[in-house]
């Protein structure tokens, strides 16, 4: 078969030699060379490379090029800042200039492939393959420059031409002899040939480690050091490469007598400065060391604020940015006034939790902002595995520190107050538990010497104050959750929402948007209708958002038609923000049958969730719709259970399971709805739908069921409350022993509803069903 053709743009190189198979990367600088890689980059991005005999002439000609060379394809482009390109390109096969077109903007080649020729005997090119896999192992003994991986991978090599030039690219060869054996077609000629010039290198190492060895006794550490880098510019020079590599380990030498580093740390970069100067800084090595050396320095291991333990300011800025949250702040305070009176005490960690959008983040960073602490927030958010935490090995291609030391080098100061963002959020894969790098981060018994797989040197994490933040406490892993101080946060009534809209969001999104409380007027009303028909959350999040929207809008009207004040009143807020988007449930027009209202909370706030039920005529089948759980319709079968045992307190004809099929709805089916407590709320209806007898309109319930018609306590009372608050609910049952959270409620909450605290389902039906269950016989259930 005929050797395939190409014409390709040509890049003559200086002091290198590309093989095939050989991936590495190269800068190019030469006006002719940039356009020639632009014009590969519009094609098929295959270059021919050709080596250029003598590196000093800057335009080449015919002449000055070598015949053979390599089709290369490009992989990479990265524009450097001073205008060169840095290609990263992989050689393909061998090729020979066949005719060669100088052009006005770059220069294109006519070349044809060219194959090897084969031993005609096997049996000496494995000779010959032998010694020279013996000859590297001879130079790997007594230099060591030879990645090990390299030479193992290179035993595995079958092909003699193969195992040549591979050898060739890796082993410290001058580039004109390199470009010898890559000119050389015949495979036993390039073996021979390779093999004359690794016997000749390796000669010349041992001699020079005879007189090192000598020298070693001689001299201390210093002067060896010395002799050692002087010999090294030598070599270097010779390969052309000294400037970059050395200089630039230079420079990092004056950087790192600076610094106060630790010890450990000072070993550390002066091993790697050593192992950058001994490398070229064409090969991808030089860039990972590079890197890792740029990283370690840029830890602020000798870097600290100046503490700030005045609790009066603490509790200045903290009122400053805040509204309410009192408890949360006094919490804080404590916390603060502990660790100042014993500042080497090993407490624990605040956690901060509760919806979204209540100031969790705010409170942080007003927190780190009154101790002097720079501030720096990790999201753990969609975090699965151990690496994210705590980094890659720096031998993973595109290896990073992980989050914690990130953060550090960001926050350019060991005692940064570090925002754990969503702790809640982890969760695992099977590449390794975050929890448990996490509990290394936090733990003082082990943090002082935190140790990520990319830094590979101890961090001290000591002086680091943490605060996690989560939106659910039962999602915050076991571990984790044992050494936090849960602190609170719940969502805000409607009141205070317009308090905090008012004092500082509004304030701060008319700053942003270059108005004044003269230019924009937005009355409390409108403020409340915003609350209402626009957000639906425990925070105040999206109430900022819609607040930001109206300023940028009312910014646009009064540059584009002159006004000079705006006041956005309640009946023009659809042109602000559009229609309403939520309407809250309302209370049924009149009292029902079938039909209760619960309680729920979810991650956003609570909310009110009425559930219908329809008994039908049928063969006893029970169904669930309306996007239910697991442990919703458990609750249910118990509820229905409950009834069945006690048919004849509700005079209900007990095989009313056989004859009837049970249909049970809970409307917005949209929405996912889980957990226990709708338990009593299933009850009531049941009953209510089973007897036909009617359910108060203006009652809601929470509370889970069991099997002997006990009421057991619910979470998020707060929330849940609320949420009743807003619909205009009049009186709540809640279980006897959520009395305590009843306690913590807003007043305003407690003067507007009544609550009821049930023990047991015969409190929760004389109090939502209408009659007040009077018709039954409820003494026989206690
Ligand atoms: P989270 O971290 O809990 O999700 P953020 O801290 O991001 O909430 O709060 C969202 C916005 O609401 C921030 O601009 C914050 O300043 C504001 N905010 C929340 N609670 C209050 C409050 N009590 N007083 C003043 N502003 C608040």
């Amino acid at each position: 078969m005929a050797n395939k053709r190409y014409r390709l743009p040509l890049i003559p190189l200086r002091g290198l030699t590309v093989f095939p198979g050989m991936v590495l990367h190269f800068d190019v600088g030469r006006k002719k060379s940039i356009a020639a890689i632009d014009k590969a980059m519009a094609g098929d991005r295959l270059v021919f490379l050709s080596y250029q005999k003598d590196s000093f002439i800057e335009s080449p000609t015919r002449e000055d090029v070598s015949k053979i060379g390599v089709v290369a394809e490009i992989r990479q482009i990265l524009k450097l800042p001073d205008g060169n390109l840095r290609v990263l390109i992989e050689g393909l096969v061998r090729a020979g200039i066949t005719r060669y077109y100088d052009g006005e903007e770059y220069i294109e080649a006519n070349v044809v492939e060219k194959s090897d020729i084969p031993c005609e005997d096997s049996l000496s090119e494995q000779v010959l393959m032998r010694k020279v896999l013996g000859l590297l192992r001879d130079h790997f003994d007594l230099y060591e420059k030879i990645n090990p991986q390299v030479l193992a991978s290179l035993v595995e090599i079958e092909d003699g031409g193969e195992l040549a030039d591979v050898t060739a690219s890796n082993f410290p060869l001058k580039p004109h002899d390199q470009q010898l054996i890559l000119e050389e077609l015949n495979v036993s000629a390039r073996l021979e040939k390779l093999i004359a010039l690794m016997e000749n290198e390796n000669n010349i190492l041992e001699v020079e480690q005879g007189v090192m060895s000598k020298l070693k006794t001689s001299l201390d550490k210093n002067q060896r050091d010395y002799i050692l880098r002087e010999q090294m510019k030598i070599i270097q020079e010779e390969l052309g490469d000294f400037e970059s590599g050395q200089a630039e380990a230079e420079g990092y030498r004056e950087k790192i007598t600076k610094r106060n580093l630790p010890k450990e740390v000072k070993e550390k970069l002066d091993e790697e400065l050593s192992r950058l100067s001994r490398l070229s800084s064409m090969s991808q090595e030089y860039g990972v060391v590079q890197n890792y050396i740029d990283t370690v320095l840029a830890m602020p291991w000798d870097v600290s604020t100046e503490e700030n333990g005045d609790i009066t300011l603490a509790k200045k800025i903290l009122d400053r940015d805040h509204y309410g949250l009192e408890k949360v702040k006094e919490r804080i305070l404590e916390y603060l006034a502990v660790k100042s009176l014993a500042p080497e005490a090993k407490g624990s960690i605040i956690c901060l939790a509760g919806p979204p959008g209540t100031g969790k983040t705010s409170i942080a960073k007003s927190l780190a902002e009154s101790l002097g602490r720079k501030y720096v927030r990790v999201s753990l958010g969609g975090i699965q595995n151990e690496a994210e935490i705590r980094g890659h090995r720096k031998t993973y291609v595109g290896a990073m520190p992980g989050r914690i030391v990130t953060a550090l080098k960001m926050a350019g100061s060991k005692n940064p107050l570090i925002l754990l963002d969503e702790i809640d959020k982890m969760s695992s894969d099977f590449r390794g538990d975050p929890t448990a790098a996490m509990l290394e981060v936090l733990d003082p018994e082990q943090n002082s010497g935190f140790r990520d797989h990319f830094l590979e040197l101890p961090f001290d994490l000591s002086q680091v104050l943490f605060v996690t933040t989560a939106n659910s406490i039962e999602n915050i892993p076991r571990p984790l959750y044992d050494r936090m101080d849960i602190i609170e946060i719940s969502g805000y009534t409607e009141l205070e929402k317009l308090n905090i809209a008012k004092q500082y969001l509004l304030p701060k999104q008319r700053k942003e948007n270059g108005l004044s409380s003269k230019t924009l007027k937005v009355p409390d009303k409108t403020v409340n209708a915003i609350i209402e028909g626009y957000t639906r959350e425990s925070g105040v999040r999206s109430l900022e958002r819609k607040l930001g929207a109206i300023c940028r809008k009312a910014a646009k009207e009064i540059v584009e038609e002159g006004k000079s004040s705006i006041t956005v009143s309640e009946k023009v807020l659809t042109k602000y923000l559009g229609g309403r988007i939520f309407t809250y449930d309302h209370i049924p027009q009149s009292n029902m049958i079938g039909m209760a209202t619960g309680l729920a909370w979810t991650e956003v706030g609570g909310d009110t969730l009425s559930i219908e039920i329809n008994v039908m005529k049928g063969s006893g089948k029970l169904e669930l719709t309306g996007n239910l759980g697991d442990v919703m319709k458990e609750s249910a079968k118990a509820a229905l259970s409950f009834i069945r045992a006690n048919s004849d307190v509700f005079a209900i004809n007990p095989d009313f399971y056989k004859e009837k099929d049970i249909h049970i709805h809970v409307p917005e089916g949209a929405i996912p709805k889980d957990g226990p407590s709708a338990g009593i709320t299933m009850a009531t209806a049941l009953i209510s739908a089973l007897t036909g007898s009617a359910v108060n309109r203006n009652v809601a319930m929470t509370g889970e069921i069991t099997l002997r018609g006990r009421v057991l306590p619910i979470g998020g009372l707060r929330e849940k409350a609320l949420a009743a608050y807003r619909m205009g609910i009049q009186k709540i049952i809640i279980p006897f022993e959520n009395k305590k959270d009843y306690e913590e409620l807003p007043e305003k909450i407690k003067e507007k509803i009544e609550f009821v605290f049930a023990k047991d389902i015969k409190t929760v039906l004389e109090n939502a069903i209408e009659t007040g269950g009077e018709q039954w016989n409820l003494s026989m259930l206690s």
